[in-house]
């Protein structure tokens, strides 16, 4: 066999195990895995000697150019992508959100035109249904489009976004129907305003600042939340994913849910594993907030141990970007802050560095929670999430203990700062390739933007 690279030498990760040896890769493919290969003339050799080689990480929740909290998100999909490829990012999967009457055909259609021509990495979105009466007739046509991944949001309804249980529930029989899979953004919308509302005073706001943000945001209002979406998927059997778990609370939920077979699944993000709300007594603690927020020791011990057991089934970032000064725009406000952190080009080294390094988490798990089971539950295994014969050749080497600083101004995100400024890491791609081409070499990108392909889908779940 001919092969166009071989990646040489390293140490292979598959969730079934590691083996040291080579990739040979034909055009866009894996096509042979073996301890030594034979180059052939024309032959490109990459050395991955004393380095681990993973398959292509894929962030299934990223919000790129979002307009959200009266502003847009700062990373769009150029410098989105090139921060994931830095990262060991190939494929990430964003929300189309509709915005006024959209559909959701409009909703995606606005999506694409986002990522072409900018895209380094392969992608695909979530279509959010916001508008359950109007949107429900409108689900089968975007499945036979290729989406089979759905989003409703708990909150929000000053965005316009909230679904009510009317909509989870009608939703999630259709999901049942259709085989594919509802994600939720879980937290209790009614019991959060009256919180927010309750603490909202002059007062308090300069008594507590950003502080206030976690003071609202109390554990139980994710976890009834959660409850209830889980009643609702255990009714209708309709497949549920719970977005960015960050309670102890609702890792107990899943846990039990799944005990009794209700399809459900969790994810977490990196933020929730190294954070915690102590954050929010720093000086620029207001940099912090996102939804939901980090949130306490205990849960951070809890959502590691879920990775362990299996109620956590993926890591992902929930990226959405804002630089200082679109925060600064709270004004000692917390209800006005724009939430959100930059987080794809440090998913891959604070999972490595804080899970691998730190003990917590094998390579094997790793490769699990980051690659193989975002790709199996959002449809797009075995084409993406292993290095298996016939897969598509994303792969990133990542040195096993050098480290790096994280440093906003030497990074591909627009971010202006870091929630992991100054963090030495392990873990960021010397080199990534997506579809057998190197788009990240000697930790430079160096891929072409516009290349990323997005990514039709049948299933989810
Ligand atoms: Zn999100």
């Amino acid at each position: 066999m001919h092969f166009d690279r071989i990646v040489r030498g390293g140490t292979v990760v598959t969730p079934a195990g590691s083996f040291t040896g080579d990739v040979g890769i034909v055009g866009e493919k894996i096509a042979a895995l073996g301890s030594t290969l034979d180059p052939g003339e024309g032959t490109q050799v990459i050395d991955a000697t004393g380095h681990h080689v993973l398959p292509g990480i894929l962030d299934v929740h990223v919000h790129l150019e979002l307009p959200f909290c009266g502003t847009v998100s700062a990373d769009d999909y150029r410098t989105g992508t090139r921060a994931g490829a830095r990262g060991g990012v190939t494929t990430l999967i964003d929300f189309a959100i509709p915005f006024a009457g959209d559909s959701l055909e409009q909703a995606a259609d606005n999506w694409m035109r986002k990522a072409e021509g900018k895209a380094l990495v392969d992608y695909t979105f979530h279509i959010c249904i916001t508008r359950w009466s109007e949107h429900k007739s409108q689900v089968k046509g975007m499945v036979d489009r290729g989406f089979t991944t759905f989003k409703e949001f708990m909150i929000y309804e000053s965005e316009g976004w909230q679904s009510d249980d009317r909509a989870l529930f009608g939703t999630l029989e259709q999901m049942r129907e259709y085989g594919t899979m509802l994600l939720v953004h879980a937290e209790s919308a009614r019991v959060l305003d009256e919180l927010i509302a309750r603490h909202h005073t002059p007062e308090l706001m300069s008594r507590y600042g950003a502080r206030l943000h976690p003071m609202t945001r109390p554990n139980f209002v994710e976890a009834e939340a959660i409850q209830r979406a889980i009643q609702w998927c255990e009714v209708t059997g309709g497949r549920l994913y719970i977005v960015h778990m960050s309670t102890a609370e609702g890792a107990d939920l899943v846990r039990a849910a799944q005990a009794r077979g209700v399809p459900v699944v969790a994810e977490t993000c990196a933020q929730y594993l190294v954070l915690d709300d102590s954050v929010f007594d720093r000086d620029d603690g207001h940099l912090f907030a996102c939804c939901p927020q980090v949130k306490k020791p205990k849960d951070v011990e809890r959502l590691w141990k879920g990775l362990r057991g299996g109620e956590v089934s993926v890591i992902s970032t929930d990226t959405c970007t804002f630089s200082r000064e679109q925060k600064a725009t709270w004004n000692g406000d917390w209800t006005k802050i724009p939430m959100g952190l930059p987080g794809l080009e440090t998913l891959l080294p604070l999972t490595y560095t804080h899970g691998v390094l730190g003990g917590k988490l094998s390579i094997e798990e790793l490769c699990l929670k980051l690659s193989t089971n975002p790709a199996r539950i959002m449809g797009l295994y075995p084409r993406k999430g292993g290095i298996t014969i016939g897969a598509d050749a994303d792969l990133v080497i990542i040195h096993p203990t050098a480290t790096r600083a994280v440093d906003p101004a030497t990074m591909e995100t627009n971010a202006d700062w870091s929630p992991y400024l100054g963090w030495e890491l392990a873990g960021f791609a010397r080199t990534t390739l997506s579809r057998g081409e190197v788009i990240v070499d000697d930790y430079r990108v160096v891929g072409r933007e516009g290349r990323g392909q997005w990514l039709p889908r049948t299933s989810a779940g």
